[in-house]
């Protein structure tokens, strides 16, 4: 069996990182078994979607790298709900109901007053055709439900809770569908999933008691149910729920400069018994994805972890992968020269305006200039084609008996103007012998 799984996001709002790990781990799962990942927009409210957002995901997916294999709309597909509807109703599974919201409120509010569970207790199923004629000729539209079939409990193993059990007679029959014709989601998802052929529906533990009555709308469209993995939702680093977490999207993280690989390889391992890793191939990190490794506990979302993973895969990237990114000129010695001390890939430009200069002046010692101008004299005799820092360094310290912060530092000062910095050996031949002469002599002078 080839795996099939979808994403399948409401375009009435940007992704946030639930949505994101959503559409990551579906995307890990497919890549790890040689599947087909595909997009499926769930726009049957014609009200709050809108292209805008259609246009965000596509982009938010493609700035992660997770490129659907195929994409589905649901606000073309209204023919088969309609004709997967009047199969379920010539089979009596759904049925309409004329109750308004008003008092379907009012019956809730009566069994909870008596200490009940607030379940619909299908008295539309028992009105008479006269009944329904009234209600239809005073100008009521009926919304329907999906009759849930009360004779066996229904089960299913998730691939991350293990197997549920769930009895449908403490269950509300769902309503699938309201009073003007338009669908309600549980009821398109399924007919979807069978016509697309998905065999893992992979979404958050949220929509746990949607599975349940979804597993019998298989049933009723003579279909078997695809495996169900629901993930344990995200928290905050507090640990709690955070409402941050619920606006962070794609726009920020691009905005904070961090890497797509950064997010998949978090998002892929929290809430997992794997450590989080710095993988800077999603497809190497794919390899290892197991449902398996899910807990049940809430996964925790932080973006200081994000933040360190970011710097770990900057390091492992190649000049190709950044290049577009760099100041013009920036070519790979000065890339592999910077880029252990990056944590984003923004900040090498910072280290090239120091490898072009000019620098920024220091404060140094009487000493410490006269050893500068040491560092002339010995810098204009030296070879500088193949490895003048340990060149410079070396003939300085016999020169002068300077030996570890004192030697280098004033040296580091000079050449860089900062203190702290990329490895000196990798960093002085991309300065060169020119500019760095020019800068020792105008610190020593
Ligand atoms: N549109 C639904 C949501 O965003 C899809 C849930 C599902 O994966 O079936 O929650």
């Amino acid at each position: 069996m080839s795996v099939v799984t979808r994403f399948a996001p409401s375009p009435t709002g940007h992704l946030h990182v639930g949505n994101l790990r959503t559409a990551i781990l579906n995307w890990l799962f497919a890549r790890r078994h040689g599947g087909q990942f595909l997009l499926r927009l769930d726009d049957t409210d014609a009200a709050r979607s809108e292209e805008a957002f259609v246009t965000a995901i596509r982009d938010d997916l493609n700035w992660l790298g997770l490129s659907p294999d195929g994409e589905a709309r649901q606000s073309a597909r209204l023919p088969d709900y309609e004709r997967r509807f009047d199969t379920l109703k010539a089979a009596g599974r759904v049925y309409p109901c004329y109750e308004t919201p008003e008092e379907l409120d009012l019956r809730r509010k009566i069994l909870l007053g008596r200490g009940l569970p607030p379940i619909y207790d299908r008295a539309a199923l028992t009105l008479s055709e006269a009944d329904r004629t009234r209600f239809e000729e005073g100008g009521r539209r009926p919304h329907w439900r999906f009759r849930l079939d009360h004779s066996a409990a229904i089960e299913w193993d998730d691939a991350i809770r293990g197997p549920q059990r769930f009895d449908p007679a403490t269950m509300s029959d769902p309503v699938i569908r309201r009073a003007d014709g338009s669908w309600l989601y549980l009821l398109p998802s399924v007919i979807d999933d069978i016509d697309m052929g998905i065999t893992h529906v992979v979404r958050g533990e949220d929509h746990v008691s949607n599975t349940a009555a979804q597993v019998q709308m298989f049933a009723a469209l003579d279909a078997p149910p695809p495996t169900f993995a629901h993930a344990a939702l995200l928290t905050g680093s507090e640990g709690k729920l955070s409402k941050r977490l619920g606006s962070l999207g794609v726009a920020h993280f691009r905005e904070e400069g961090l890497e797509p690989q950064a997010l998949i390889a978090l998002l892929a391992r929290i809430g997992t018994s794997d450590p989080v890793e710095p993988f800077a191939d999603p497809m190497a990190l794919a390899a290892t994805f197991d449902f398996a490794r899910f807990g049940r506990a809430p996964a925790r979302f932080d973006e200081a972890e994000l933040a360190a993973l970011n710097a770990r895969i900057v390091h492992q990237l190649d000049h190709d992968a950044v290049a577009d990114r760099l100041p013009s000129g920036m070519g790979e010695a000065a890339w592999r020269a910077v880029r252990p001390n990056l944590s984003r890939v923004v900040e090498a430009a910072d280290w090239w305006r120091v490898i072009e200069g000019p620098v920024a002046a220091s404060e140094l010692s009487a000493e410490d200039r006269a050893y500068l101008l040491d560092a002339v004299r010995v810098g204009q005799d030296m070879d500088w084609a193949t490895d003048p820092w340990h060149a410079l360094t070396g003939a300085l310290k016999e020169a002068t008996g300077r030996k570890g912060k004192a030697l280098f530092l004033p040296l580091r000062l000079a050449l860089t103007g900062q203190p702290h910095g990329p490895d000196m050996a990798a960093l002085l031949p991309l300065i060169g012998r020119e500019r760095a002469l020019a800068r020792l002599q105008a610190a020593g002078g």
